[in-house]
């Protein structure tokens, strides 16, 4: 493996690379006006300036990073899940590999939802509020509990790969994988050929992991630069709840279901989690950050690969506790400004479509808010409430997404002690997988 040529680790370059972002962002923002002209004359921008960096530069640089590392996930999640899958002697671990792991997603998920309206309402953040909303919002129908279950059963794999269809390939990569195990030298000859081209992702990952500083400064800097705050001061009380939920269930609900199914120390799941939070922040998507909680899982913390391959692309897929906590309390926030009274057995409605509609839902940037109009409708809300949180939405799907890959890698923890996946000695290390990632861009290691 290659010496890293840093001072500085790549997660403390990554939260550079946001704290500079964000900062250059700003000061782009308070420099020129909505139109990009200038608000200051003493300084000698032309007044395309703006336009070149943010809309130019930021904006195509920040687009190829995603684009990187979305490139790798389907190709990932196949390859290793066939490795997974291939290398288990016991096939029934597989199934209850699966109902642990959906089990407790939907565990975690309702935990998430539950606390998020019991919060919303005692704060109440929606009453006496007076918005107005011009802005229109089309729901999307909820497709039916057997519709969900039909169409994780793909009509043609490629297709599904060239869709990124992840339950679908999941299915696909479970069912090629099983087949191998059972052919004998013909999927011996195959494992070690998918074995290889499973490193080589893996290596392809940390190089663009190398990059992250640079992406995830063009990422903030364009955010910054473009977001509307404004209306952040009138509802100051939802976004505050969304944060405060958020934090109780990333600090709280994890490490208590940590420490009560596994006796593992919380502490060390959150410093391993750091750098995926921070890809999970940046690029607003548990779908792209996929690559890096898979390596945080499998090198820092130490979960077996058939766990990592299996439970990380479906946690990525069907579980979205951020994204429940904030249709929780964006429902309650919806039904208070509106003025309708929602009885208990709606709660339990609002807990079960947000539990539900998330799966098979891909982890994106704002797809909580598309879910959130299949919740509204259920409780017969007004799916035009949506249109009044849009505007402090980003900020808060990026803190969300954050919480949704962190519930993913505790469960991924808590399935792997249950299997005995879980090697205690990298996971008490705090300097495992830190060599593993560091990627010498400038020279090819013919050795590591
Ligand atoms: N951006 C979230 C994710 O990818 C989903 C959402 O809440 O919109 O996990």
């Amino acid at each position: 493996m290659s010496q890293s040529s840093h001072k500085y680790s790549l997660t403390t370059r990554i939260f550079i690379g946001m704290v500079v972002g964000i900062i250059t962002g700003a000061i782009l923002q308070a420099l020129f006006d909505d139109s990009g002209d200038l608000r200051f004359t003493i300084f000698s921008f032309e007044l395309s300036t703006y336009n070149i960096l943010v809309e130019g530069i930021f904006s195509t640089v920040g687009q190829i990073f995603i684009a990187s590392l979305k490139m790798l996930v389907v190709p990932l999640v196949f390859v290793s899940l066939v490795c997974g899958t291939s290398s288990l002697t016991e096939p029934s671990k597989l199934g209850r590999l699966g109902i642990k792991s959906v089990g407790l997603y939907i565990l975690t998920t309702a935990i998430a939802v539950t606390l998020a309206i019991s919060l919303g309402l005692m704060v109440s953040p929606g009453e006496n509020l007076n918005l107005s909303t011009e802005a229109e919002f089309t729901a999307k129908q909820a497709p039916s509990f057997s519709q969900v279950i039909v169409n994780m059963f793909p009509t043609n794999p490629i297709n599904s790969m060239a869709e990124g269809n992840m339950l679908q390939i999941i299915v696909f990569a479970v069912l090629f994988g099983i087949a191998m195990a059972m052919v004998g030298d013909a999927g011996k000859r195959l494992a070690s050929f998918f074995e290889d081209i499973n490193t080589v992702i893996l290596r392809l990952v940390t190089i663009i992991m190398n990059l992250a500083p640079y992406g995830v400064f063009v990422l903030m800097a364009k955010l910054f630069a473009t977001i509307g705050l404004e209306t952040i001061a009138s509802l100051a009380k939802y976004f505050v709840l969304v944060l405060a939920v958020l934090a109780i269930h990333a600090f709280v609900t994890y490490p208590v279901l940590l420490k009560v199914f596994t006796g593992l120390n919380p502490l060390m799941l959150f410093k391993k989690m750091r750098e995926a939070a921070l890809f999970a922040f940046s690029t607003s998507s548990s779908s792209a950050t996929l690559p890096v909680t898979m390596e945080t899982a499998r090198n820092k913390l130490g979960v077996g690969k058939s766990v990592t391959s299996f439970s990380l692309p479906l946690g990525a897929t069907i579980n979205m506790d951020g994204t429940a906590i904030m249709q929780g309390v964006a429902t309650v926030f919806i039904a208070q400004v509106y003025g309708v009274d929602l009885a208990l057995n709606d709660y339990v409605m609002v807990v079960l479509t947000a539990t539900l509609a998330s799966i098979g839902t891909a982890g994106v940037p704002g797809v909580g808010l598309i879910m959130l109009a299949m919740v509204l409708q259920q409780v017969n809300l007004p799916v035009e409430g949506i249109a009044l949180i849009i505007g402090v939405d980003r900020l808060l799907d990026m803190t969300r997404t954050a919480v949704n890959i962190t519930g993913d890698c505790t469960v991924a923890c808590i399935v792997g002690k249950s299997e005995g996946e879980l090697d205690e000695t990298i996971f008490y290390d705090p300097n495992a997988g830190i060599a593993e990632e560091e990627v010498d861009l400038k020279h090819f290691d013919q050795n590591s």
